[in-house]
Parts: structure tokens; C-alpha cells; sequence
């Protein structure tokens, strides 16, 4: 048994796909020409005033209202104060006191696969500063695109107990969030970003230990790899009898070493005061019901329903509802009129490779619900073989605008089922195989997929394995 307690509490960044930005009316969008997506409102020009976009506190209060939240009728920005090149304003409108929501919790599987409950302590929205380039050139480059691109960020308590338990609370955070298609969550792109907190503190202590706080990490493996890592490093500082610092570290994915940004004492005093150019954020009961109502089918809910509807398999149900997309495009594939089973494992098996393989997205897949459907209706109405759908399947992926059917004749697919036809392929593979034939009659019963596989072979595989065997089996058992 170990002797300390891993405490660990995390604050998530996620950038709000709004259409808009949170305080004016540039558009909220990654990857145009630097500077390009600004105004003298987010460039914090002196006389401008802020006004505040509807839709960041909605997507905030769904936010809320998935993670289980209470919304605050009444709230407050206010101003984050502190100078940084990328920061025109030379402050941050963000929540101080009394955020949006609070008080909510969110469940994940622990190491054990036990189900655990992580309280959310707050939800507020802020503004984005925008982006510092270094290396560019001489100096540093800036980007003020990102500047008032609406954030949320997501704290929570400090329940978390390994590097494992926040890896789980990300990967279950990150899946509700695009459920709610409130932020895509990209965290190459930056739109999600966390940072960890963690301690240590001897098993059945009352007190938190002193916690440090890690940065900069571009994935949630690189989040599981700097806790790993500070909590290693923790271990021996306490193991030596030393004290833990109250520190800022910044991961370095290629070197897998956090190393030191700053110590508490230089940490910034950000001079919070309410925010005077805007008015408090009230939200009416009405308003909190509404977006309740029209808040979408979550994954827990859709897990149950996928397994009680389709009678499907838990395993299976995980991998379907794992990416909101995922589980559409299945479930667009069943409501088109594939078997449950069949469009399951199908797409948890070819759609899913080709996704994991990179070369696609389901966004753009080339192969429609409706598309896949008619291929699956063609294996169970046993018109072709599971080996031959997937040719028309790789077919289909440079081509989609020959039907199934057109595509099937083309290739020359359909299963042949015919006993004629059959007939004269088996009668071929008992004449040129007299030897298995012998011992086949002599009681060696397991050389029939021998046969069978002779047969299909010379049907270039269009044979339908089933009516093979059948036929193969009466020929040698009655001849
Ligand atoms: P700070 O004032 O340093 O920002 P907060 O109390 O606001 O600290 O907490 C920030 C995050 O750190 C939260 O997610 C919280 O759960 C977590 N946290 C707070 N204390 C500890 C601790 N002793 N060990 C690990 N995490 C902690
Ligand atoms: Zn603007
Ligand atoms: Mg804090």
C-alpha cells in the first residue's frame, strides 16, 4: 500500500464554437491570415465598449446543465488585470466571484472500472487572449485573431485520486462537451486546453498538501504523462523530507520533463474588480428550462437506449457512443433500414478503421448511412458475401454515385447461389481431389471446408458459402 495520496484537480479551457466573438462582432474562426479577424472592440482600442454575445451564455448554461450545474440567475464579469504582449487591453473579461454555474458533477470509471463521481466547483466564461508566435522570424510575431474568441473554463474539485482518473474525466468532459457541440475541442488547435493541479499527501491526512500546478500540455496522453511524472517527482521531494514548492511547470511533451515557469510568490496578482462596461448576466427560470429542453440526448442516455433499442453488446455500445458522430452515422445507418447487428459491427470495424487509418473524416465520409445500408441489406439478404461487400465497400470510397446494385454487377460480385452453377464448380473440386474425397468418405468430416474452399475459389469467391457447404455435403455424403 502506498503511503501518499494523489489529490488532483483540474481547470479546462474550452473555446466556444459561436459563430461570433464574445464581446463584438468579428468572426470566431481558427486558421485565417493573422490579424485578419479583428475590430477596435477585441484590439481593446480606448473608448470602445464590450457587449456581450447571447450565445456564449447559453452554451454556457448547456454546459452547466450537463454537468449536472445550479445556474446563477444573477452574475457578474469582471476584469482579470494583467499586462502580456498578446493582451491588448492589458486585461482579461472573465468571472471572478459567483460564475454562471456551480456545483456540478461529472462520472467516470476508475482504474477498476468502479464508477466515480467528480464534482464540478465552477463554470465562467472569459475571453481568449490571442496568440504570441516565437521563432517566426527575429522576435516574436502576434496574432490577434484569438483576442475575445469566448471561452469557458471548467474547474473542478479536487477529487481526482491518479493520473488515470484525470485522463478518464478529460476523455468523459471532452465527449460531452461535443455532444453539446458547444466546442470542437480540438486541442491541437487549442480550442481545448488544460491545466493539472496536483499534491500528495499521506494516506488518511485531513489537510491537502501543497499543490503545484502543470501547463502546456497538447494532448490528454501529455496530461497523463506530466501528472505521472509530477507526482513521481513530488514523491521524492517528500520521501527526502523536503517540502513541495507551491510552483508553475510547463510540460515539454519532447523531453517528457516538466521544468519551472514560476513560483507562487512571482504568481500574478490579477487585481479582479467587477467588470463597469458591462451589465451583470441575469438569466430568467424561462431561459434556464428552454435550453434544458432542447439540451440533446447525452451519452449516458444513449448508451441505455442503444443497448435497451438495438440490443446491442456493452463493449460494442462503448466504441458507437464514444464520438457523437460515430454514434449518428450508426444510428443513421439503422433508421435507413440496416439491421442493428450488422450496421454495428460493421462500422465499428471497416468505418472505424478507416477513421483510425486518418485518411477520412466522418464530417466528409464518402459512404452515406443510406449508402452503407443498401450494402448491408445485400450481405443479410445473402446476395453477396460479407468478402465481397467489402470490395464494393473500398469501391464505394473513390465512387458514390453508382447504387450498390450497379456497383455489385459491375465488379461481376453477386454471390452465386444457383445449384446449377454450383453444382458444376463442386463436381470440378470432387474430380480433381480424389484423395480428400477418400478420406472425407472414410469419416474425416472436418475436410469439408477444404471443399468449400476449393469451390469458392474457382467462383472467384461469388460462391455463397453457405449453399456451398449444403451442396458439398449432400454431393459426398450421396454420391
Ligand atoms: P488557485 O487559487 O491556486 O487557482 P484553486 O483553489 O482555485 O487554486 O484551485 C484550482 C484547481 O486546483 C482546482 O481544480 C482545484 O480542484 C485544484 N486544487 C486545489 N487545491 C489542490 C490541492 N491541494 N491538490 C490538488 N489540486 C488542488
Ligand atoms: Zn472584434
Ligand atoms: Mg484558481
Amino acid at each position: 500500500m502506498d503511503k501518499y495520496e494523489v489529490v488532483i484537480g483540474l481547470e479546462v479551457h474550452a473555446q466556444l464554437n459561436t459563430r461570433s466573438k464574445v464581446f463584438c462582432g468579428c468572426a470566431n474562426r481558427y486558421g485565417d491570415p493573422a490579424n485578419t479577424l479583428t475590430c477596435p472592440i477585441c484590439l481593446g482600442m480606448p473608448g470602445t465598449l464590450p457587449v456581450l454575445n447571447e450565445e456564449v451564455i447559453s452554451s454556457a448554461i448547456r454546459t452547466g446543465l450537463a454537468l449536472d450545474c445550479s445556474i446563477r440567475p444573477y452574475s457578474r464579469t469582471a476584469r482579470k488585470n494583467y499586462f502580456y504582449p498578446d493582451l491588448p487591453k492589458g486585461y482579461q473579461i472573465s468571472q471572478f466571484n459567483d460564475p454562471i454555474c456551480y456545483d456540478g458533477h461529472l462520472t467516470i470509471e476508475t482504474e477498476t472500472g468502479v464508477k466515480k463521481t467528480i464534482g464540478i466547483t465552477r463554470i465562467h466564461i472569459e475571453e481568449d487572449a490571442g496568440k504570441s508566435m516565437h521563432g517566426l522570424g527575429e522576435g516574436t510575431s502576434i496574432d490577434f485573431n484569438r483576442c475575445g474568441v469566448p471561452l469557458i473554463e471548467i474547474v473542478s474539485e479536487p477529487d481526482m485520486r491518479s493520473a488515470f482518473e484525470a485522463y478518464a474525466y478529460l476523455t468523459k468532459l471532452k465527449q460531452i462537451l461535443k455532444y453539446l457541440n458547444v466546442s470542437n475541442c480540438n486541442m491541437e488547435e487549442g480550442s481545448l486546453r488544460c491545466d493539472a493541479n496536483v499534491s500528495l499527501r499521506l494516506v488518511g491526512a485531513k489537510e491537502l498538501g501543497t499543490k503545484t500546478e502543470v501547463k502546456n500540455m497538447n494532448s490528454f496522453k501529455a496530461v497523463e504523462k506530466a501528472l505521472a511524472y509530477e507526482i513521481n517527482r513530488q514523491r521524492q521531494v517528500l520521501d527526502a523530507g523536503e517540502r513541495v514548492h507551491a510552483v508553475t511547470l510547463l510540460w515539454n511533451d519532447a523531453t517528457e520533463e516538466a521544468v519551472l515557469m514560476r513560483s507562487k510568490e512571482e504568481a500574478h496578482d490579477y487585481r479582479y474588480f467587477p467588470e463597469p462596461d458591462l451589465v451583470p448576466i441575469s438569466v430568467s427560470t424561462e431561459k434556464i428550462g428552454a435550453i434544458r429542453d432542447q439540451l440533446p440526448e447525452l451519452p449516458e442516455a444513449r448508451s441505455l437506449r442503444f443497448k435497451t433499442e438495438y440490443a446491442l453488446n456493452d463493449e460494442v455500445v462503448s466504441i458507437l457512443i464514444a464520438e457523437v458522430e460515430f454514434a449518428n452515422y450508426f444510428e443513421a445507418t439503422v433508421r435507413a433500414g440496416a439491421l442493428p447487428k450488422s450496421a454495428a459491427s460493421w462500422v465499428t470495424s471497416e468505418v472505424l478503421r478507416l477513421l483510425k487509418e486518418g485518411e477520412y473524416e466522418l464530417a466528409s465520409f464518402p459512404i452515406s448511412p443510406a449508402k452503407l445500408c443498401d450494402l448491408l441489406n445485400q450481405i443479410d439478404d445473402g446476395k453477396i458475401s460479407n468478402q465481397a461487400a467489402k470490395k464494393v465497400f473500398e469501391w464505394m470510397l473513390g465512387n458514390n454515385t453508382s447504387s450498390v446494385l450497379e456497383i455489385i454487377n459491375e465488379l461481376g460480385l453477386a454471390q452465386i447461389n444457383d445449384e446449377d452453377a454450383l453444382g458444376l464448380y463442386i463436381a470440378e473440386v470432387i474430380a480433381e481431389n480424389p484423395d480428400e474425397v477418400r478420406k472425407y468418405r472414410e469419416g474425416k468430416k472436418q475436410l469439408l471446408g477444404f471443399f468449400v474452399g476449393k469451390v469458392m475459389q474457382k467462383s472467384g469467391g461469388s460462391a455463397n458459402p453457405k449453399s456451398v457447404g449444403e451442396l458439398v455435403r449432400s454431393s459426398l455424403e450421396n454420391a
